[in-house]
C-alpha cells in the first residue's frame, strides 16, 4: 500500500459492522435504513430490468435521470442546470466526491474540511495528492455544534484551491446555519475557491428546517460543485447511484475523472431514481417525519440510559457524550460496546484530525425501526 494511503487501511464503519454482526449487536452504527425506499421506485427498477435496461447507460448519465435532477433542483432550489454538461450521474456521491478530487487538485494543492469529517473526504484528498487543512466544527455552549468561522477564515491561503462543505452535517446532525453558510461563501469568493458540497441529506432536516444549497449564495452558482445521490432521501443507500451538478468547465472536468474510474453504473437504476426525484417527494416527506420522531425516540432513550444527549437538526445521527456514564474516550467506549452491552456506535473522533475536543462523543444512527431502538436503549441501561 502507498504511503499516500497507508494511513487509511480500514474503514471504521467496517470495523464496527463487523463487530456487530459477531457479537449479534443492535447496530446503531453505520448509517443505513431497515425499511425499503418508496415501492413506485422499487417497481421502476424492477421494469427497468424486465424491459432490458442493463447495458451500459451514456457516460455522463441516463439523459433522463439528468433531465429529472436538473428538474429536481430546479422546483426546490430554483438553480438551473442544464442536464447536457452541468450535470453527471456517479456511482454514489462518495465517486462524485473522489473524482472531483481527482479533476480538480493539483498535487500539493490545498483543501479545506470541516471537521468532523465524513470519513471519504480525507482519502479523496490524499488519492489527488491534496493536502488538507481542518477547521473546526465545535460543541457550542448551547448544545449545538458551531462552525469556528475565525478558522476558517485562516485556514484558506494562497495554495488553497477547494472547501468540502457538508450541511446536514454527518456526523453531528447540524444544519449549518444562513449566516454560517455565508461566512463560507464569502471565503471562497475571497480566495478563489472551488466549494464541493455534499447534500445527501438535503431532505432530511427535522423541526421546520429547510435546506439551503451553497451554490444558491451570491457569487457561488459558478464555483460550487453540488453533490447528493438516492441513498438517503430514498432509503436506497445499496443503490450507489449519486450526481454531482455544476458549471460546465467543473463538471467536464470530473466527468473526465469518474470515466477512468467506473465509467458508468447501475444502467436499471437510473430510470427508477428519475421516477423518485419526480414523484416521490411525499414520501420523503413522510421519511423526514418518521425520522424526526425516531430521533426524539432515541435521544429520550439514551438520555433516560444516563447519557449527555446533543442537537440534532438534520441527517440520521446523534451524538451523546458519554462522560456522565463515567467513560471518557469514545472509541475505546465502541470498541467495547457489542460486547459489554450488545449495541454497536461510532466514535466521532476517528472523523478528526484533532480528536480532543471530541473524545467524549459516541455517533448514533436512528434510521432504524421503532423495535429495534426500543431494543438498543433497553441494552444501554446495562451501561449504567
Ligand atoms: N456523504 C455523506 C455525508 C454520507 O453520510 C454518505 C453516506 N451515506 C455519503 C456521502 C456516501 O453517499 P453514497 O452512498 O451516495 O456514496
Ligand atoms: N454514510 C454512512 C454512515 O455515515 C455509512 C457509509 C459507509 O459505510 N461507508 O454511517
Amino acid at each position: 500500500l502507498t504511503s499516500r494511503l497507508r494511513p487509511f487501511t480500514s474503514t471504521i464503519f467496517a470495523e464496527i459492522t463487523e463487530l456487530a454482526r459477531k457479537t449479534g449487536a443492535v447496530n446503531l452504527g453505520q448509517g443505513f435504513p431497515d425499511t425499503d425506499g418508496p415501492a413506485g421506485m422499487l417497481r421502476a427498477a424492477q421494469q427497468a430490468i424486465a424491459d432490458g435496461v442493463n447495458q451500459y447507460p451514456p457516460g455522463a448519465g441516463e439523459p433522463d435521470l439528468r433531465a429529472a435532477i436538473s428538474e429536481h433542483r430546479q422546483a426546490h432550489y430554483g438553480i438551473e442546470y442544464d442536464p447536457d454538461g452541468e450535470i453527471l450521474v456517479t456511482v454514489g456521491a462518495t465517486e462524485a466526491i473522489t473524482a472531483s478530487m481527482l479533476a480538480l487538485l493539483e498535487p500539493g494543492d490545498e483543501v479545506v474540511l470541516i471537521e468532523p469529517y465524513y470519513d471519504s473526504y480525507p482519502v479523496a484528498v490524499a488519492m489527488a495528492g491534496g493536502v488538507r487543512r481542518t477547521v473546526g466544527l465545535r460543541q457550542g455552549p448551547d448544545h449545538r455544534f458551531e462552525l469556528d468561522l475565525d478558522a476558517l477564515r485562516a485556514a484558506a491561503g494562497p495554495r488553497t484551491r477547494a472547501l468540502v462543505l457538508n450541511s446536514p452535517h454527518n456526523p453531528t446532525g447540524t444544519v449549518l446555519t444562513d449566516a454560517e453558510l455565508h461566512a463560507i461563501a464569502e471565503v471562497c469568493r475571497e480566495h478563489d475557491l472551488i466549494a464541493i458540497t455534499d447534500e445527501v441529506y438535503e431532505h432530511l432536516l427535522f423541526d421546520g428546517r429547510a435546506h439551503t444549497p451553497l451554490a444558491t449564495l451570491p457569487g457561488m452558482a459558478e464555483r460550487t460543485v453540488t453533490i447528493s445521490s438516492v441513498g438517503k432521501s430514498f432509503s436506497a443507500t445499496g443503490w450507489k447511484i449519486g450526481w454531482a451538478c455544476g458549471p460546465a468547465e467543473l463538471i467536464g472536468a470530473i466527468r473526465a475523472a469518474k470515466q477512468f474510474l467506473t465509467f458508468v453504473g447501475g444502467a436499471p437504476f437510473q430510470p427508477a431514481v428519475a421516477h423518485a426525484l419526480r414523484n416521490e417527494l411525499d414520501w420523503v416527506r413522510g421519511l423526514r417525519d418518521d425520522l424526526q420522531r425516531k430521533r426524539d425516540r432515541l435521544s429520550k432513550g439514551l438520555t433516560e440510559a444516563g447519557l449527555d444527549v446533543l442537537a440534532s437538526e438534520g441527517t440520521y445521527f446523534i451524538c451523546a457524550d458519554v462522560r456522565p456514564l463515567g467513560f471518557t474516550d469514545g472509541a475505546e467506549l465502541c470498541r467495547a460496546l457489542p460486547e459489554r452491552v450488545g449495541v454497536a456506535a461510532i466514535p466521532v473522533q476517528v472523523f478528526c484530525d484533532d480528536p480532543e475536543p471530541v473524545r467524549h462523543l459516541v455517533r448514533f444512527a436512528f434510521c432504524k425501526q421503532d423495535e429495534v431502538l426500543d431494543e438498543a436503549i433497553r441494552r444501554l441501561h446495562g451501561l449504567a
